[in-house]
């Protein structure tokens, strides 16, 4: 389905809770008519308010916006990481200063306090997600089970890239030269 189909299916939806809520006064007929032949391709439908239709199709954004966030708690339900929901969303670090964290933000809120929650498709229980603050898997997420395997293999995961950027350090800077 290309994006004028999606448009026109949208379109529809618009113009049916608008005659719901409104009645079939609410939508009218305008003829399409080319601006530089004058030809008339025939009459489609319009809302009569368009103010009422702003605020409809305006919904319809919400209700796709909060489609999309289930599906990112979705994905996090699944082992993903908002790092790759921040790249499904389109967040990249041209335009933002962590994708992951905006990423988090869209769907969590952006206060303090925020939070979001999933069911852990590997432990089955529910988690809390403060989301990606802190390179600690543990700080950022509590409520898997002790046992939970994908848990332990993110704090593996994590406590590899300590002990890498750790050694890099015991290593000295990089910047000897050979003389
Ligand atoms: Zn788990």
């Amino acid at each position: 389905m290309d994006y004028y189909a999606i448009r026109n299916r949208l379109n529809r939806i618009v113009h049916e809770k608008l005659r719901a809520d409104h009645g079939d006064t609410a939508i009218t007929r305008e003829p399409v008519v080319s601006t530089f032949t004058g030809y008339n391709f025939g009459d489609r439908e319009v809302a009569a308010d368009p103010l009422q239709a702003i605020k409809e199709a305006d919904r319809i954004a919400d209700v796709a916006r909060s489609i999309a966030n289930d599906y990112a708690t979705d994905a996090r339900s699944h082992g993903r990481g908002w790092d790759e929901i921040a790249d499904a969303f389109g967040i990249t670090t041209g335009k933002s200063d962590d994708p992951a964290i905006e990423a988090y933000q869209r769907v969590a809120g952006e206060g303090w306090s925020s939070t979001t929650s999933w069911r852990c498709a590997c432990c089955a229980e529910r988690v809390t997600d403060r989301g990606p603050w802190n390179p600690h898997p543990s700080d950022n997420e509590s409520g898997h089970a002790d046992d939970c395997a994908r848990h332990q293999r993110e704090i593996s995961a994590y406590e590899r890239r300590r002990d890498g950027y750790d050694q890099d350090r015991a290593d000295g800077p990089d910047w000897d030269m050979d003389l």
